[in-house]
């Protein structure tokens, strides 16, 4: 269950936790058509910072686009939203959801005439795939559900309805007695799970699927393969099908919620030595410190809440 805070930021406004309210008739609640974001808040030397939030913001916004939503707030805007809903909380370890909605009035199936709302809400989340998932690993299916096609509901958007199709893998995946879903996309190469970006590693190389693939391009994965990278792996983005999962040497997620979570089992098959691999483990401490601001070279993604 949401651990509540104190405040919530509703198009401008604080609002208390208690009252954040809209209307049973809101068009977003039954067509979900809405945007949003997952950001983390990590508690760093200098003080609680949001990890690399001005990139979820323009990915927010990127959303938002697609859907031809256009907030009455700039960038700029949220992301000091988004730091001063923090503060006001006082919360510094945190999860953040950002969410541009559509108002409540209008109703159909065209969303354009209503208005555009934008709410923050921050609170405690911890380990989402479960408190022991980051060091003993978790356990994968693929999933018979498909990623959307791009001509279908974009997976280049985070939009609220398209979650449904996540949702229906993670129901799938948990009830099967996984812990989370792998899917693929129409053309049958892996795309990403239900709410992460997947990983392989092959004779110590990264692969990770293109995003002609339809996963997210999560800002996660990009951060991992900065830091593989710099730490002289070769990186690839490629087609990934499913045998490569069960015969790769290492695999793990990456996503905000989840932050990265080997895979030490698919589909009943042990990935590897069936326990989280070095190379895993080597990139999973340094993500752990680069998000608590320990790490020169990435001290750009930690965006202070309040300056010094
Ligand atoms: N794929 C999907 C489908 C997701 O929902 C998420 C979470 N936003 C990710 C990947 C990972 O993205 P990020 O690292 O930006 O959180």
């Amino acid at each position: 269950p949401i651990t509540p805070t104190s405040k919530i930021w509703m198009s401008g406004q604080f609002v208390d936790w208690d009252d954040a309210h809209i209307h049973v008739l809101n068009p977003t609640l039954h067509y979900g058509w809405g945007v949003f974001e997952g950001i983390r808040a990590y508690p760093t030397a200098r003080g609680s910072a949001v990890f690399r939030l001005t990139d979820h913001i323009a990915r927010l916004y990127r959303s938002a686009k697609i859907y031809m939503m256009e907030p009455s707030f700039t960038q700029d805007e949220l992301v000091a939203a988004v730091k001063e809903t923090v503060a006001v909380n006082r919360v510094d370890a945190c999860y953040i959801r950002p969410l541009i909605y559509l108002g409540y009035g209008e109703m159909g199936l065209n969303p354009l005439p209503s208005s555009i709302e934008v709410m923050v809400a921050v609170w405690p989340w911890g380990a989402y795939l479960g408190a022991d998932a980051e060091e003993n690993g978790c356990r994968a299916t693929v999933s018979t559900w498909r990623r959307n096609d791009n001509n279908i509901i974009p997976p280049a958007a985070k939009a609220s309805g398209q979650y449904l199709n996540s949702s229906l893998a993670k129901v799938a995946a948990l009830k099967a007695g996984y812990d989370e879903a792998i899917l693929t996309s129409p053309n049958g190469n892996v795309a990403d799970g239900s709410g992460e970006n997947v990983f392989i590693i092959s004779e110590g190389r990264l692969i990770t699927p293109p995003l002609s693939d339809g996963p997210l391009g999560g800002i996660t994965r990009a951060s991992i393969m900065q830091i593989a990278a710099d730490q002289g792996y070769e990186v690839r983005e490629q087609h990934i099908v499913r045998t490569d999962l069960y015969l790769a040497d290492e695999a793990f997620f990456t996503g905000t919620a989840a932050e990265m979570v080997p895979i030490v089992e698919i589909d009943d098959r042990p990935v590897g030595a069936g326990r989280p691999g070095p190379i895993t483990r080597e990139l999973l401490e340094l993500f752990h410190q680069a998000t608590r601001g320990e790490i020169d070279r990435y001290k750009n993604w930690n965006e202070l809440v309040q300056e010094p």
